[in-house]
């Protein structure tokens, strides 16, 4: 490259969407220069944002900015490896995550806090958004709902004013409206077993599993999704991110054991994030085996329970 073309090409561009702004990718040496060329030559151009191939590797300059990306949700070791590895690489990227996380001052605040219940293992239903949990929570004089899909573990939110369940009632009418109408909706007996949510269950040809002193049955997968998206609204409050953001990732991200994501197995595709992305990566695309590695990763799991 002519010291000219150098000098157009730092001024002009290139350029990439970061943190919601366009940005000029650093350049301050020739050699960086030549690197961040290589890298856009390589990379193919969408929707202003660079996204990988699999021999493309992320230049140095940028490889900072793109692991406070990947972690910027606090997702634990695995979940934020598997997020990157689809998006973006460079040699040693798994060391560098692993070093990142393990000197994030906010996953070391919560270390303890989130040590996490044994999850007493659920029978799986053979399809998506057939069976759902469901779950009230506070925080910070707030209320939320949360739903969950027992087969993707996908994670629904809404927050809602105190009490009247007819507020509530509309918010899942909206999540139905959204994703279809389920099956069983397994929940704690209050405020589930009002009149109006078994109004709410019979008009929407839905049964309502609500526990009861001749009923009791385990509302695990709930209270461990009300954990997690507490855990994802707290580390944003701790650091003034938007906790929306948060949640999509971990929509993104691979559930334990499994090469697939909430998103994956619910609606068969990728969610476009903050990272990296190429438009065919983003195309829908079924997840063939998912009931067979839900069944292996449920076997694991009870065998590693077993041998507590
Ligand atoms: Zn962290």
């Amino acid at each position: 490259m002519k010291p000219r073309e150098t000098r157009n090409f730092r001024n002009s561009g290139p350029q990439f969407m970061l943190d919601g702004r366009q940005r000029r990718l650093p350049s301050t040496s020739r050699h960086a220069t030549i690197i961040i060329e290589t890298y856009v030559t390589r990379f193919t151009r969408q929707e202003d944002c660079y996204s990988t191939g699999k021999n493309s590797r992320m230049p140095r300059e940028m490889r900072k900015e793109m692991l406070n990306t990947v972690h910027e949700c606090h997702l634990g070791m695995e979940k934020c490896k598997a997020r990157a590895r689809n998006t973006i690489y460079w040699p040693g990227m798994s060391s560098a995550i692993k070093i990142f996380i393990s000197r994030c001052k906010t996953c070391n605040r919560f270390k303890k806090r989130q040590q996490k219940e044994p999850l007493i293992p659920h029978d799986l239903p053979d399809r998506p958004w057939k069976k759902l949990g469901m779950d009230l929570f506070e925080y910070g004089a707030k209320d939320y709902l949360v739903v969950v899909d027992y087969y993707s573990k996908y994670p629904e939110i809404s927050l809602h004013k105190r009490k009247p369940e007819s507020e509530m009632i509309t918010h899942l009418l909206s999540i139905l409206a959204r994703h279809g109408i389920l099956e069983t909706i397994v929940s704690d007996n209050q405020p589930f077993s009002s009149r109006e949510f078994k109004d709410f269950a019979r008009k929407w040809d839905s049964e309502l599993c609500t526990s009861s002193p001749t009923n009791p049955q385990s509302n695990g997968l709930s209270e461990r999704a009300v954990q997690t998206v507490k855990n994802i609204i707290r580390k944003s409050a701790e650091e003034a991110s938007d906790p929306y953001i948060a949640l999509l990732e971990y929509r993104n991200a691979h559930i334990a054991g499994m090469n697939y994501s909430p998103a994956q197995l619910l609606m068969s595709g990728t969610l476009r994030s903050r990272l990296p992305a190429k438009s065919t990566s983003l195309m829908p695309r079924i997840a063939k085996d998912a009931c067979g590695q839900l069944r292996m990763s449920r076997h694991a799991y009870i065998t590693s329970m077993q041998n507590r």
